[in-house]
């Protein structure tokens, strides 16, 4: 329950923060975006990547809820810590949860949310292969995959000084179109070169954590020998490459999968953690 409240209490500081924060702008690029409405392309700052990623973790969390489990929220929350404190993004607001449902699936907001379902969870047989999910997450956001893809749609959809407002103004119709436009992604998903990007990260970070490189190709295995019919693979599916195509793009690494491929797996950890 703690996790759980220190989450949510984390989401409402943001936004009440976010709201009474001055704009945090540059003042000639506000003038250059006036000049050229239309074709705005106006670089989002680390405060707004952190506070739009706040906004897309609650609509996310209304969809879902955390699973009401402390000890497993802290679980997660120590390897998905562990591994972001290994990358060039150590200081983000690292946070991780389990979500309620059964649907098998994992998403990472812009600025460091993290989450992975319990019917993801349930899948899983090692802590190499929590490690490996969760450091393909980590990779989306250290690439800003998320919050670029966010930007372009809503750019499409934001004329020129309306994106100002937007981070600006928590409270104006033009956050809620970047919003909408943030939802939209989690249903369709991001280019498939982000997630064959994502893969390779993973794997990276996981063994720099000290893990069994293999983690994240297992995972993929496994969900690779699932019934594709099934509707709890429906959105993971829908939103990420087949696995079969991200196993042989990982193939290229194989010197790198070898070379870490004998750290520890830690599957009695983990399923002494998960029946905790
Ligand atoms: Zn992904």
């Amino acid at each position: 329950m703690r996790i759980l409240f220190f989450l949510v209490s984390f989401l409402l500081v943001g936004v009440a923060q976010a709201q009474f924060r001055l704009p945090n702008l540059d003042v000639n690029r506000i003038i250059d975006t006036a000049k050229n409405v239309g074709k705005a392309t106006l670089e989002i700052g680390e405060k707004d990547e952190i506070s739009i990623g706040n906004d897309m973790a609650a609509r996310l969390l209304g969809a879902a809820p955390l699973v009401d489990d402390p000890a497993l929220q802290q679980y997660v929350n120590r390897v998905g810590r562990w591994l972001a404190a290994q990358t060039e993004r150590p200081d983000l607001p690292w946070q991780f949860g389990v979500l309620d449902t059964a649907d098998v699936n994992a998403f990472a907001v812009p600025g460091g949310t993290i989450f992975v379902t319990r019917g993801l969870l349930a899948q899983m047989k090692s802590e190499a292969e929590l490690a490996g999910a969760l450091a393909h997450e980590i990779g989306h956001v250290l690439k800003k995959h998320h919050l670029k893809a966010i930007q372009k749609n809503a750019q499409a959809a934001l004329a020129g000084e309306a994106l100002n407002l937007a981070l600006k103004d928590q409270r104006s119709a033009a956050r809620d179109k970047l919003l909408s436009a943030g939802s939209e992604l989690y249903a369709r998903g991001l280019d498939k070169s982000d997630e064959l990007e994502a893969d390779r990260l993973g794997v990276v970070i996981a063994a720099r954590g000290g893990y069994d490189a293999y983690g994240l190709p297992a995972v993929l295995q496994t969900l690779q020998s699932m019934n594709a019919e099934d509707s709890s693979l429906a959105l993971m599916f829908k939103t990420h490459p087949a696995p079969a195509e991200r196993l042989e793009a990982l193939d290229k690494m194989q010197p790198t999968l070898e070379r870490y491929g004998s750290q520890p797996q830690l599957a009695e950890r983990f399923i002494a953690e998960l029946k905790k």
